[in-house]
């Protein structure tokens, strides 16, 4: 990983090795996709564009890319796969595509990208529990009956409590009422292997930033029909097919290349690519163990602050990927992460993650839980690939000292 043993410089002086515990908002770049750039970078030319031979180099590297995120998500042979900047980009592509009246069926827990990129939303409230997720979901998608196209929007892991959603559930569901279901894997790709293919998901978002790729690609996948009949994302060259001499004759490509108008992000697909060769090449237990193992480290260390009360939707031992936020009564979340940072050299992140609705539901969930009022925002820490159970008991032992310290040292 690079930035592994960065150096950062403490309040009081000393250096201590960064501990990077903000996986979920950008995640640091592996050594193989840094070196995948590397190597493409002194044959960098244009995609598409080009008879000359570092353009047709550039062009297949940029078309394998694709093939492999393709690999990497188990998506149908007739899937398209389309470079996008990032899952929010991915999205918005999405709800521009969308057959007209379609109606998207989401929760109120989702992340923004997911909650405000549609036109037409029916939002489900967060969910007491798990059975209400498809219990809900059953019945909204009953009431819309004939009402037009329907896409039920929903994330695969949370982004503030890192909790799994039962996504091939809600694609069975969603498929028996003639609806279709959009996956945003932000947080569940970087952790899990997803199979399109196998759990009946129509259409996927992702952020390359995210997983370990952090070069300015997304990927929106999924099935070509509603994609091909929408009009292009962007308008401009690489998206048409033939463009006349009137303003009203264009002929747009079908196909990943009608919403990719423009010179494509090369490096950001190598780079996705080398990421997601790498993750996939890696077993898949070992990382998942890896990850679980911390996982429970950090939760039981939270677990035994009386202080702290952990966000969560679902029951406390509910499926989650490596992703916890919590609140700590009586005190102000920013004061906390700004110490962490200053007298321990931890990056976490505080605030409501781009998912405020959800965010405060849990937040008040946790006062009451804890008895205290807190101040309206959260903590959260999230782990990767590069994490060790040093940086776990370094944010532990930092957040017990600044507990137990209120006005610093
Ligand atoms: N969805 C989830 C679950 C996320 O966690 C994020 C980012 O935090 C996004 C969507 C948006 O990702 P991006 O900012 O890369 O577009």
């Amino acid at each position: 990983m690079l930035g592994d043993d960065l150096p950062v410089r403490l309040s009081d002086g000393t250096t201590v090795a960064y501990a990077n515990l903000d996986y979920a908002a950008t995640a640091p770049c592996l050594v193989p996709v840094a070196d995948a750039v590397t190597e493409l970078l002194p044959w960098y030319a244009s995609v598409h564009r080009g008879a000359g031979l570092a353009s047709r180099r550039c062009t297949l590297a940029y078309e394998q890319s694709r093939q492999t995120v393709a690999d990497f998500l188990d998506v149908r042979p007739d899937d398209h796969v389309i470079f996008t900047r990032n899952t929010t980009d991915a999205m918005n592509l999405l709800a521009r595509a969308l057959p007209p009246h379609t109606t998207v069926v989401t929760w109120a827990g989702e992340h923004h990208a997911n909650l405000l990129a549609w036109p037409n939303v029916h939002r489900l409230p967060v969910p007491a529990d798990l059975p209400e997720v498809t219990s809900g979901l059953t019945r909204a998608l009953a009431d819309l009956g004939d009402a037009g196209p329907v896409l039920v929007a929903v994330t695969g892991a949370s982004n503030v409590t890192g909790e799994v959603w039962p996504t091939a559930e809600i694609a069975e569901i969603a498929h028996r009422h003639g609806a279709r279901i959009a996956v945003d894997a932000a947080q569940l790709a970087p952790h899990r292997p997803v199979s399109m293919a196998s759990a009946g998901i129509d259409y996927l978002a992702l952020s390359g930033h995210k997983l370990y790729a952090p070069f300015g690609a997304g990927v929106l996948a999924g099935r070509a029909d509603w994609l091909d009949a929408a009009d292009p994302y962007l308008s401009g060259g690489g998206a048409t097919r033939h463009v006349g001499d009137e303003p009203a004759e264009v002929q747009w490509q079908t196909g990943p290349a009608r919403h990719e108008a423009g010179t494509p992000n090369l490096l950001g697909a190598v780079a996705l690519a080398a990421a997601c060769a790498t993750i996939s090449a890696a077993a898949p237990d070992v990382l998942a163990h890896h990850e679980q193992e911390l996982l429970a480290r950090l939760r039981d260390g939270l677990g035994a602050l009386p202080q702290v009360a952990e966000l969560r939707t679902f029951d406390a031992d509910h499926d989650r990927v490596g992703i916890v936020s919590f609140t700590v009564a009586d005190r102000r979340a920013a004061d906390i992460t700004h110490r962490l940072s200053a007298e321990h050299g931890i990056g976490v992140r505080d605030g409501l993650f781009c998912a405020h609705p959800l965010s405060r539901k849990l937040l008040a969930d946790a006062a009451v839980r804890l008895g205290r009022p807190t101040d309206g925002y959260a903590i959260r820490a999230s782990i990767g690939i590069g994490t060790t159970a040093e940086h776990v008991d370094r944010l532990l032992h930092g957040l017990r000292q600044v507990i137990n310290t209120p006005r610093g040292r």
